[in-house]
């Protein structure tokens, strides 16, 4: 369907974006931001007064996240009423799970758009604009796509844009693992990569624009298995090696990893790609095999462990991040103790903890669960206690160490100071010239703070070698 094009673009104010769950979503609502920019001309605005078309980047993964997508647009139907040519669209995991209930329950909705069919958005609006103008359609409902078209979304999506030196590229999406308690293999679909040349085609883009940093994102990147144009396919491991050869990348993260997929080539990457970063989140979930187990993990403990330490005689600096569930169906005090074992045992860098909350549609929701909130409550009270004495110590013993930073932006602290981030995903201000914005410097870290880190510049390796050039040009 052909839409309308931005010359007669029938909004007059802007568009403003919600984004709830991970960074999945985060990728996908600036997708959706770049595409109705360039289809309509509409720019981001703060606050959903301002804006002709409100959209919701949903996430299904806790009952929570969940039961705000209703109480959110209950608040924006009034706010529609009172200019009744606005549009509503929700996106993400609940339109996907749940987009025939929201047409229901929420008639102010225009569009319901799942995560492989963001890329439609444009002619989906435009459908929504002919149904509310044609006065022979009585009862008008929100027009929804909430299919799994694969790869097609990839191909539909507009350039990349960058505003920043550090960009997100997803690589695959979706999932086949079916993890007992999860939504995503439902709401996102199967295992789909996307093929390896364009993925290296969006990179070498960013890096033309000044990206410096790429954040490889999946539901399981590292289950990622692209074609290649002679017919083979590449791991991870593979599209590590050919991006660090890109002018301008010189960093590497990924995220989020399923520690089957921890394959001995792409460990190998710690040890040949010295572009990778020293951070890795591997989720585990508990500690205990038998939860493990009931969860449909398909790994044990020890395997994990193993992985773990197989990276860190490459690589004994790694940080290690990764996503807890306390409170699964079945889960007793003698379980609850191995993860903490676990933890105790791995150290881990700031990570996420949950209280399980059954998904409805996923194996775990039917399970028996007799234990109390309660007590999951103050399970979750000591994983969180130790997870944050952990980090605290990190970010400790970081002090007085050298670090070398991506310098990112100005400091929000003060007008003289820049702010970069460390491998492990520490902010670090610094005083120092905007300038060397998008260079990696050194520095020492000298205070730290709950979410931050000071430092000073000890070398600025790229500044240095740029004036070393136009010394010898002279
Ligand atoms: S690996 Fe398990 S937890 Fe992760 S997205 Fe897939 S099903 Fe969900």
């Amino acid at each position: 369907m052909a839409h309308a094009s931005q010359t007669d673009t029938p909004f007059d104010g802007g568009l403003y974006v919600i984004t709830y769950g991970c960074q999945m979503n985060e990728y996908d609502s600036d997708k959706m931001a770049s595409l109705l920019q360039k289809t309509y001309g509409l720019e981001l605005v703060d606050s959903p007064d301002e804006a002709d078309v409100v959209l919701m980047n949903t996430c299904s993964v806790r009952e929570k996240a969940q039961e705000k997508v209703f109480s959110e647009l209950g608040r924006w139907s009034k706010w529609k009423a009172k200019k009744p040519n606005r549009v509503i669209g929700v996106g993400g995991c609940v339109a996907s799970q749940e987009g025939n209930v929201i047409r229901q329950r929420a008639p102010s909705v225009d569009v319901i758009f799942g995560p492989q069919t963001l890329h439609r958005l444009p002619a989906m609006i435009d459908e929504a604009l002919r149904v509310r103008g044609d006065d022979s359609i009585k009862k008008k409902k929100a027009v929804i796509d909430i299919t799994f078209p694969e790869i097609e979304k990839f191909d539909n999506l507009p350039e990349p844009e960058v505003n920043g030196v550090s960009a997100m590229v997803s690589v695959m999406e979706g999932c086949s693992k079916y993890c007992t308690f999860c939504v995503v293999p439902y709401t996102r679909g199967e295992e789909v990569s996307r093929p390896f040349a364009d993925v290296m085609r969006e990179i070498e883009t960013l890096a033309q624009q000044g990206v410096r940093e790429i954040n490889l994102l999946g539901q399981n990147v590292n289950a990622y298995r692209g074609e290649m144009e002679d017919g083979e396919i590449a791991d991870l491991a593979v599209l590590i090696h050919a991006m660090r050869e890109i002018d301008g990348i010189d960093r590497i993260r990924y995220t989020t990893s399923h520690p089957n997929e921890m394959t001995q080539s792409l460990i190998d990457c710690y040890a040949e790609v010295p572009e990778l970063v020293s951070h890795l989140h591997l989720p585990i979930q508990t500690g205990s095999d038998r939860v493990l187990a009931m969860m449909k993990r398909n790994h044990m403990a020890i395997e994990y462990k193993s992985t773990i330490r197989k990276i860190r005689a490459l690589r004994p600096n790694l940080s290690l991040s990764g996503d807890f569930i306390v409170g699964f169906p079945g889960e007793t005090c003698d379980d609850f103790k191995e993860t903490l074992a676990l933890v105790e045992e791995l150290n881990y860098d700031r990570s996420f903890s949950f209280i399980y909350s059954a998904r409805p549609g996923t194996p775990a929701a039917a399970f028996p669960d007799e234990e109390t909130m309660e007590k999951k409550k103050r399970r979750l009270y000591h994983l969180q206690e130790l997870l944050n004495k952990q980090t605290a110590e990190i970010s400790e013993s970081m002090v007085g160490t050298t670090q070398r930073i991506l310098v990112e932006r100005l400091s929000r602290n003060s007008f003289t100071e820049i702010a970069g981030r460390t491998e492990n995903n520490r902010v670090v201000n610094v005083e120092g010239s905007p300038d060397l914005i998008g260079q990696f410097i050194d520095v020492k870290i000298t205070e730290a703070y709950t979410n931050s880190l000071k430092g000073e510049i000890v070398a600025t390796p790229e500044a240095d070698k740029y004036e070393t050039q136009q010394f010898h040009a002279l």
